[in-house]
């Protein structure tokens, strides 16, 4: 059995192992070894960070994953100064990201939320959805939104949702939905405007249109909110130097951190006698449920007859794959698309869905790789691609050769610039296929189940189990870092 857990000065330290060394997994480690917890980390790659690791490039390190943390919760940049790297902190170019519809591309509006325009009548808004469907856009601004009150109060009573794409399209047309939401949600959410919902990913949105009496006036509201300046910020060097960082402060504090171990059963790293008090299990949803014996579909023990276990393919979906390409060009000095672009799906001649010009976007990177030398980005993987990739356009699932040669024809797709292909120094592809859940509808009630049924379950030796990381947290740094946090401080509170 494992011991009790100590708290007090008098007792034994409470011995801790992670699994999982993602962000989530070793700031959780890092916050209960400064509490004085026993901590082990177990990383099945050779190297942690997982979503946050960083990859050789040109000679250079640069951000295999994600690349900045927004800033609308001030934890990321907290702990950042915790850990020493104020003095490295960067803000993107304002210059923006442009979209890329079927017949044109131009800078995304200013003034959005999700696609929705905070300005109906901006001159970037009506040269991206053409005058008839900006007029219809616009009526949002004089019609009265009251008919949804009844909804939104269904909704606040558990009976009822609205996705995303309903109630853009009533109150501003369809041609908001297809032309600016979807490119952004897909781009950025992976999931189509139909499946998600209003409240999850602009939470408070729908009372604030209730409030204005307009939903583009209450976008403008949320935006005026927002903290002044830049809506994300970054590293110098890249966002992969948390990690490093982390991982120093880990080896301060003496805990053992063993990569390359990949834990297929929760009995594999705690032995025939447990010493461990607590297992945090930072890592996917399915994956935590299957270590735990738990089914991430429906939580039940062993899963159910008619439901296997997990189903990887239900709920991983086809993942994301990244082109990442050193180019040897000066036409692109001049940043022609702004920071990058969002491709709307409905693009045909294009199958990347998004484009990150790394060294456009951040001025450290441009210093670093040197004149006319550039590091681009495009992203593979759009909802709704067929999970094996066969048959399909280029897609996550595609080889790797595949991925490439589509890359090298989409840059100079979408900068316009025929030929540019041919200035492609370096390319890679990096695969994430469980660092991203698929926002659907059924995705947050999933974690939220599932990490109560953990609460209440023991480890093979009767460990307490826990549950960290974007699965469970949401999406993006800024969401995993005070989530893992909160845990951590909790445990050492003996609140879990
Ligand atoms: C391509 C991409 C771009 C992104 N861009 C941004 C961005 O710009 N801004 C932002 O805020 N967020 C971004 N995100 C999201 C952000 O990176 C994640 O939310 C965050 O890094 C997740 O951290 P995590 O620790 O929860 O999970 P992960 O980073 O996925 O870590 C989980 C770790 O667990 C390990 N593991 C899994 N199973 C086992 C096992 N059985 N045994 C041992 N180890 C195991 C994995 O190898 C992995 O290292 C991006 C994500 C991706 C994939």
């Amino acid at each position: 059995m494992g011991r009790g857990h100590g708290g007090s000065a008098a007792d034994p330290a409470r011995r801790v192992l992670v699994v999982g060394g993602g962000v989530a997994g070793l700031l959780c480690a890092y916050d209960l070894a400064v509490g004085g917890a026993e901590v082990t980390v177990v990383e099945a790659e050779e190297a942690c960070g997982g979503a946050l690791a960083s990859r050789d490039r040109g000679g250079l390190p640069t951000d295999a994953g994600a690349e900045a943390f927004a800033v609308q919760s001030e934890a990321v940049a907290r702990l950042i100064d915790e850990l020493g790297l104020a003095d490295r902190l960067v803000t993107p170019n304002p210059a923006g990201a442009w979209l890329q519809l079927p017949e044109l591309a131009a800078p995304l509006p200013a003034t959005g939320l999700l696609g929705i325009p905070g300005d109906p009548t901006a001159d970037d808004v009506v040269a991206l959805l053409g005058e008839a469907a900006a007029a219809r856009a616009a009526e949002d601004l004089v019609s009265s939104p009251e008919q949804w009150r009844e909804r939104w109060e269904a909704v606040g009573a558990g009976q009822d949702r609205i996705s995303l794409a309903e109630l853009v399209a009533d109150r501003m047309g369809p041609d908001v939905v297809d032309r600016l939401v979807t490119p952004i949600v897909s781009g950025v959410h992976s999931a189509a405007a139909d499946d998600l919902d209003v409240e999850a990913v602009a939470p408070g949105l729908v009372s604030l249109m209730l409030r204005e009496g307009s939903l583009a006036r209450a976008v403008a509201a949320r935006r005026a909110q927002a903290p002044a300046g830049s809506a994300v910020r970054s590293l110098r060097g890249g966002m992969h130097g948390v990690i490093g960082a982390l991982l120093d402060r880990l080896a301060q504090l003496g805990v053992s951190v063993r990569t390359d171990t990949w834990v297929r059963a929760l009995t594999d790293v705690t032995g025939d006698d447990s010493e461990v008090d607590d297992i945090v299990l930072a890592v996917d949803g399915p994956e935590a449920a299957r270590l735990a014996g738990l089914s991430w579909t429906d939580g039940s023990v062993g899963g159910s007859p008619d439901r296997p276990m997990n189903d990887p393919e239900e709920a991983l979906g086809p993942g994301v794959a990244l082109v990442t390409m050193v180019l040897e060009s000066p036409a692109l000095d001049s940043a022609p698309r702004g920071t990058g672009m969002l491709v709307s799906p409905a693009v045909d001649s294009v199958a990347a869905k998004a484009m990150t010009h790394v060294t456009a976007k951040w001025a450290w990177a441009a210093e670093a790789f040197g004149p006319s030398r550039h590091l681009v980005r495009l992203s593979y993987g759009r909802v709704g691609d067929s999970a094996t990739g066969r048959g399909e356009r280029t897609g996550a699932r595609s080889t790797d050769e595949e991925l490439i040669a589509a890359a090298s024809e989409d840059v100079a797709e979408l900068f316009g610039l025929p030929g540019l292909g041919e200035t492609v120094t370096h390319a890679d592809v990096v695969r994430w296929r469980r660092a991203v859940p698929l926002s659907g509808p059924e995705h947050a009630g999933r974690a939220a189940r599932l990490r109560s049924r953990l609460a209440a379950r023991r480890g093979p030796h009767g460990e307490r189990l826990h549950a960290v990381g974007t699965w469970f947290a949401g999406t993006g740094l800024s969401r995993v870092v005070p989530d893992a946090r909160k845990t951590a401080a909790r445990m050492l509170a003996g609140d879990a």
